[in-house]
């Protein structure tokens, strides 16, 4: 933890301002901000007390965080222990997840990632010039980003829940990608994200849509809740392995190829799944083994009709939003609380729609 998070972080109880103990700090270069190991941050309003460890702040309470999210966040805790690497291939990803938000839209802007993971797109948002950025996440994922970007200027890691977070209305922008569907009620997930918006700030999500994942909802859900989810770590691990080797090469040689062709004739049918297959087609077999164990390790997946997702924006009164079908399984939303930047979002979308992501609500 840096003590300039201190200029932004309050009680997650009553919004007081909080004060720090310090029982371990280290300056991990000349003229640059100590890191805080370790101590205590206390509200000086209702006295309540956060400790500091292992370089972040913890304000995760498990009598006010629902079951299910505590969970959820132990389970993903794992997944981001077992797969900590940051892989080259994330920054396209991102940006097309963030779409039409760019990295010239980031820059000096004050930055919340809602559910962080291990840390991979804090570290892009820091290298595209970000203010500040807030990485949080529920579980023990946070020590796997502080590892991995902690030491990055700008950076601060912190342990909380989404729907109890330690901030007022401080941030330009807030995102959350792969997170509020894992969420008991994302919604409310949503809204409290939104409440942190300064009355300019924007707020861009992705997350699994109900359109065309029958086969997921129906076949894999119910095998996930049941036997996945609770499996450990090394098992799951290998099941994800054995999974994985069919579904890489599926992406690879056989919906890849067969859509760019389809691309380039235009009258081939459509192939089950193909956009999103053809979409990860292009990663290499460890992320594809991530992704599969991803799908399998989450007590808890909603998959949400793009008009739900279009029914948050609408009832957070957010400004012209962008919702988007994301390679025919996903939505990405985007809005803001000020017309202008939505304006120049809605430009750049007329300038330049990814294939396969036409379809707006
Ligand atoms: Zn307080």
């Amino acid at each position: 933890m840096k003590p300039s998070a201190l200029d932004y972080l309050v009680c997650n109880a009553c919004y007081g301002r909080l004060s720090l103990e310090i029982e371990e700090s280290i300056v991990l270069s000349e003229g640059k901000e100590p890191e805080i190991l370790s101590g205590v941050l206390k509200c000086l309003s209702c006295k309540k007390q956060f400790p500091v460890r292992s370089g972040v702040p913890r304000f995760v309470d498990e009598k006010r965080s629902s079951q299910q999210n505590l969970e959820t966040g132990q389970r993903f805790g794992i997944a981001w222990k077992e797969f900590p690497r940051l892989a080259a291939s994330y920054r396209d990803q991102f940006y097309d997840w963030m779409y039409p938000v760019d990295a010239a839209f980031v820059k000096d802007k004050i930055v919340l990632e809602a559910g962080c993971g291990k840390g991979r797109h804090a570290q892009l948002i820091a290298e595209a010039g970000a203010a500040q950025i807030f990485a949080i996440d529920i579980g023990e994922a946070v020590d796997v980003t502080y590892a991995n970007v902690g030491h990055m200027e700008r950076v601060h890691v912190v342990q909380s829940d989404i729907c109890q977070l330690p901030f007022t209305q401080v941030f330009d922008f807030a995102f959350s990608l792969g997170v509020l569907h894992h969420m008991d009620v994302p919604a409310a997930g949503f809204s409290s994200i939104v409440n942190c918006l300064t009355s300019q700030g924007a707020v861009c999500v992705w997350v699994y849509g109900r359109e065309n994942n029958w086969w997921l909802i129906h076949l894999i859900n119910p095998v996930r809740t049941l036997i996945t989810a609770r499996l450990p770590a090394p098992p799951l691990k290998l099941l994800a392995f054995l999974l994985a080797v069919p579904v890489w090469a599926g992406a690879r040689f056989v919906a890849r190829p067969y859509m760019e062709t389809k691309k380039k004739l235009g009258w081939l049918p459509d192939l089950f799944y193909g956009h999103y297959l053809s979409y990860i087609g292009r990663f290499d077999f460890n992320e594809i083994h991530h992704i599969v164990f991803d799908h399998l390790v989450a007590p808890v997946s909603n998959y949400i009709p793009g008009e739900e997702v279009a029914g948050w924006f609408a009832q957070a009164k957010l400004t012209t939003p962008i919702i988007r079908w994301h390679n025919k399984n996903s939505w990405t939303g985007f809005a803001s609380r000020k017309a202008p930047d939505t304006e120049l979002m809605l430009s750049r979308v007329a300038r330049a729609v990814p294939s396969g992501n036409q379809r707006q609500i």
